[in-house]
């Protein structure tokens, strides 16, 4: 990823038809746990309507909260895979947490012919999970969303990432997804989209920001959509490669993080102001 002396290898690739480089930028909108097969269906249609071909669908969710949901797991999968190869879509970024999920996720791919690319996600609770990075980076199928550490220092993500290449898979786009601090909390977590050209300048990969899960602050209110598209106009300036951002046809019907996500008809806002400011890069 550039960070090893021996290391030239380019850092852009393509996946399913979709490049990924230091150059581009995708966004990836959809929910962030997957709920019923209507809200899918109508997810997905609303990011092809827009004319976007990579969402997002969270079907492992990893919760802090034993008690909360925690997603339907492999059994959603072969619905998740048709609506999106009915909408055309490209690439479902998901969340894995555990070597079981990659299995899990690549014999539905197969059981229904590959209608979709995944790109493997690890969270932000899972940086500095060593087995897992090593199961995933032995993994040459699928590209890799990685999540910076929340509470971890920015060299130690990255060499988080380092795990992922040095096993071989080096299709791998490091996210920013905000940071804790000890300053309180008006927001859910401290942005840090300053590191986007940071990373960039430090690696190869591709930088995606999320300001769903930085931002998080939307908590309902109707203005709040203004705090989401600051933050990632903020992000796109400073050159991001790929947007993680939630969305959801009913967000008060949510079963995970529902205050941050975006109605439906809110995205072809966000994708014009996400325009405008790419212009400005
Ligand atoms: C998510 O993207 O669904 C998520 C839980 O993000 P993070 O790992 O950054 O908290």
């Amino acid at each position: 990823l550039g960070r090893h002396k021996d290391d030239r290898r380019a850092a852009h690739f393509t996946y399913n038809g979709v490049d990924f480089s230091q150059d581009s930028l995708h966004v990836f909108a959809g929910l962030c746990a997957v709920d019923t097969p209507e809200h899918v269906d109508m997810a997905m249609k609303a990011v092809a309507d827009a004319g976007l071909t990579c969402t997002r669908m969270g079907a492992y969710k990893p919760r802090t909260n034993p008690y909360a949901f925690q997603g339907h797991g492999k059994d959603c999968l072969p619905w998740v895979f048709e609506s999106a190869g009915h909408h055309g879509i490209k690439v479902v970024a998901m969340e894995v947490t555990h070597d079981q999920h990659v299995d899990e996720i690549h014999e539905a791919l197969e059981a229904a012919g590959h209608p979709t690319g995944v790109m493997l996600q690890i969270g932000t609770r899972n940086t500095q999970n060593f087995e897992l990075l090593k199961h995933v980076g032995r993994q040459k199928d699928y590209p890799v969303l990685l999540k910076r550490g929340f509470g971890i220092t920015l060299e130690e993500s990255l060499n988080a990432a380092e795990y992922l290449a040095s096993e071989g898979n080096s299709r791998v786009i490091f996210c920013l997804r905000g940071m804790k601090t000890h300053l309180g909390d008006p927001h859910r977590n401290f942005v840090d989209f300053a590191h986007v050209p940071v990373v960039k300048r430090l690696t190869r990969m591709p930088v995606c920001i999320d300001p769903s899960h930085s931002v998080g602050s939307r908590a309902g209110s109707p203005d709040g959509i203004m705090d989401m598209m600051h933050t990632t106009a903020q992000g796109v300036i400073a050159g991001a490669n790929m947007i993680l951002l939630d969305i959801h046809p009913a967000p008060n019907k949510a079963l995970v993080d529902g205050p941050q996500a975006l109605r439906l008809e809110e995205l072809p806002w966000f994708l014009e102001d996400v325009r405008l400011a790419r212009e400005t890069y």
